[in-house]
């Protein structure tokens, strides 16, 4: 088992370190982990936000774990070496396709959303988009100008058959595995068929794919009404599937159905389950080096990679446990901290993660 540790820049030292922490103590037999520079910390070290011998490292891992990338004083440097350009060319790279999203509530945070307690509270909902096709890659794209001087913009959306396939795939899996209580797994995927031909195959291959699975009961809902439902009723979700763009707004949506962007982990999967695990925020750089950082969107996309890389649903479902005990506690960060809680330093939280699991 081959992990790659890619800290990257601003809090992502800080908050890496303590998922180590937590990997460390659990003590698995025969985990290999390196690390690696990325994004500025790439720059910085060989001059290119990803460096040959990183991506090298992260080819020959079976995962690899990432804090963020970025600060402002990169702003200025050209476009490709940039730290953000790091990220992108490594995802592409990896052919990481499935990006994974939970957005789960913990009850003791109920609070902490801007929605009312009784919308979210008890949320645990999986957005899975797909990463590397759709509107954002299809050709023909660009800016041009026309006959009578007046420019035009234009993008493509597109997808084949095996690329709607292979991520419906992954819902229909992940469902499955979701499934709880003897509940039927529940697949909703979203699409706006009733306009865009491309997305009406979305739903016909949806739809095919949905006989490989009568374990799953699959429901098809238009993008503008997903959207207002996740804010109207988002625990009607289990798990949701959709494209590149509408994936990209509505997780974005359901993030902060949950308050605090400092608890939402993720997954990017390839087609063998390898996969890249970051927290879904930032690199902070306003908090950076204070030891203030939320360490439990890191430490929690630990826990997926064990369950969807390597097949260790116990030591993640032990670290998800020891989060929310951590939280039950009392331990807040600055970020979820609330009057009458203990507000403790980021590796206080990897500490107080660490005694929790046992
Ligand atoms: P950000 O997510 O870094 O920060 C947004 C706000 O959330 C800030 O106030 C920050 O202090 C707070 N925050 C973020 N993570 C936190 C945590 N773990 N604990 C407590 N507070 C937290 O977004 P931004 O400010 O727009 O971007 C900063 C830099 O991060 C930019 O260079 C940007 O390009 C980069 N960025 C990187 C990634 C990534 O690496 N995946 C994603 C988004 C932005």
């Amino acid at each position: 088992m081959k992990l790659a540790i890619l800290p990257g820049d601003g809090i992502g030292p800080e908050i890496v370190a303590q998922a180590v922490k937590v990997l460390k103590a659990l003590d698995i037999k025969d985990l290999i982990m390196t690390e690696a520079p990325i994004g500025g910390a790439g720059y910085e070290a060989f001059g290119d936000p990803l460096p040959d011998s990183t991506l090298q490292l992260a080819k020959d891992s079976d995962a690899v774990l990432l804090g963020a990338v970025g600060d402002w004083k990169y702003d200025k440097l050209e476009r490709h070496l940039r730290p953000e350009r790091g990220l992108l060319r490594i995802r592409k790279e990896l052919n990481l396709f499935a990006n994974l999203r939970p957005a789960l509530l913990y009850p003791e945070l109920a609070g902490a959303s801007t929605l009312k307690p009784e919308v979210v509270s008890g949320l645990d909902l999986m957005i899975i988009r797909e990463l590397t096709g759709d509107i954002y890659f299809g050709q023909p794209r660009g800016i041009s100008t026309l006959e009578n001087g007046e420019r035009e913009g234009i993008n493509t959306m597109r997808y084949n058959e095996s690329e709607i396939r292979r991520i419906g795939r992954v819902a229909f899996d992940i469902a499955m595995k979701r499934r709880k209580n003897g509940q039927k797994a529940k697949v909703c995927s979203v699409d706006k068929a009733n306009v865009l031909e491309t997305t009406e195959l979305w739903r016909q291959v949806m739809i095919e794919l949905s006989a490989e699975y009568p374990e799953v009961e699959l429901s098809h809902m238009y993008v503008d009404n997903a959207a207002m439902q996740l804010i109207r009723a988002p625990k009607q979700f289990d798990v949701m599937v959709t494209g590149n763009i509408f994936g990209d707004i509505l997780s974005d949506e359901a993030s902060m159905l949950t308050g605090s962007i400092g608890m939402l982990p993720s997954a990017s999967l390839d087609a063998n389950n390898k996969g890249m695990y970051e927290p879904s925020h930032g690199s902070a750089p306003d908090i950076a080096g204070k030891d203030i950082a939320n360490p439990l969107a890191t430490i929690l996309s630990v826990a997926m990679m064990l369950r969807h890389t390597f097949n260790d649903e116990a030591n993640a479902t032990r670290i998800e446990f020891a989060c929310k005990k951590a939280l039950s506690m009392g331990f807040r960060t600055a970020d979820i901290y609330t009057e009458g809680c203990k507000k403790v330093k980021c590796s206080e939280m990897g500490d107080a993660v660490v005694a929790a699991l046992n």
